[in-house]
C-alpha cells in the first residue's frame, strides 16, 4: 500500500517505470540517510561510474526524445559534477536507452553527433566520458541491451576489463536503471529531479536517493582520493 497523493504517484509511473510503487518515502529524510550510505561505500580510484543520460545529465523531454543537439540541455551543475567524478572514478560510461532511433525519429548518426558534442563540452569543462553505450531497440524487439536488461553493462566490461561491478555505481532516474545496476551487482543511486517530495520505496533495487547528479558529486571529496 502507499501513502501520499495520487498525482505525485502518477508522475512516478512514467514511460519506463513499469512497476507500481508499493510504498512511498520522504526524500528529504532519504537524502540525509543517503549521504551516510554513499560515504560508507569507500568509492576510490578503482571504481566505475555508470550514468544514465536523459534526466541525469540532460533534461528529459517528456513524451519526446532529444533528437538533435539544440534539444540537449545540461541539468544545472552536471558539467562540474562530471569534472569532479573524472578525478575520482577510473571509468565513466554512459548507458542510455534510445528507442527513438528504431522508431525512426532520429538516426544512429544523429545520436553519434550528440555524443560528440557532449564529449567536447564535457572535456572543455575539465571532465571526461570514457564511452557511450546506447540501445536503439524497441521494447517489442526483445533485445538484450535495453535497460533493465544488462547488455550494455556487459559490453562495457568487455571493453574495459578492469570494471568491477561490485565497485561500480549506477546513477539513473528510472526504476529500470536501478534494476540494470542491481542486475550486475552494482550500487545504485536514484535521482528524483525534484519531481516531488515522495518517492517509491524500492529498497530492493535502490541504495541511495538524491535530487540531482551534483548532490552525489558533493558527497565525494576529491582531495581525499
Ligand atoms: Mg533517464
Amino acid at each position: 500500500m502507499f501513502s501520499g497523493n495520487l498525482n505525485s504517484l502518477y508522475y512516478l509511473i512514467d514511460c519506463d517505470t513499469n512497476k507500481f510503487p508499493t510504498e512511498q518515502l520522504n526524500v528529504n529524510n532519504m537524502q540525509a540517510e543517503s549521504v551516510k550510505i554513499v560515504s560508507n561505500w569507500g568509492i576510490g580510484k578503482d571504481w566505475t561510474l555508470f550514468l544514465d543520460r536523459d534526466g541525469v545529465i540532460n533534461q528529459r523531454i517528456i513524451d519526446h526524445y532529444v533528437c538533435k543537439w539544440d534539444e540537449f540541455h545540461y541539468i544545472e551543475g552536471v558539467l562540474q559534477a562530471i569534472r569532479k567524478f573524472s578525478s575520482i572514478f577510473r571509468n565513466i560510461v554512459v548507458v542510455t536507452n534510445q528507442r527513438g532511433i528504431n522508431r525512426g525519429l532520429m538516426t544512429h548518426q544523429d545520436l553519434s553527433e550528440i555524443f560528440d558534442k557532449m564529449r567536447q563540452s564535457i572535456e572543455k569543462a575539465g571532465g571526461r566520458i570514457d564511452q557511450f553505450y546506447y540501445c536503439p531497440h524497441l521494447v517489442e524487439e526483445g533485445c538484450n541491451c535495453r535497460k533493465p536488461k544488462i547488455g550494455m553493462g556487459l559490453q562495457a566490461k568487455k571493453e574495459f576489463p578492469n570494471i568491477d561491478f561490485k565497485k561500480s555505481v549506477m546513477v539513473g532516474d528510472m526504476i529500470t536503471d536501478m534494476e540494470f545496476g542491481k542486475g550486475l551487482g552494482m550500487k545504485t543511486i536514484y535521482l528524483t529531479n525534484h519531481r516531488n517530495t515522495y518517492y517509491p520505496n524500492r529498497s530492493d533495487v535502490i541504495d541511495a536517493y538524491f535530487s540531482q547528479l551534483s548532490d552525489f558529486a558533493n558527497v565525494l571529496m576529491e582531495d581525499t582520493w
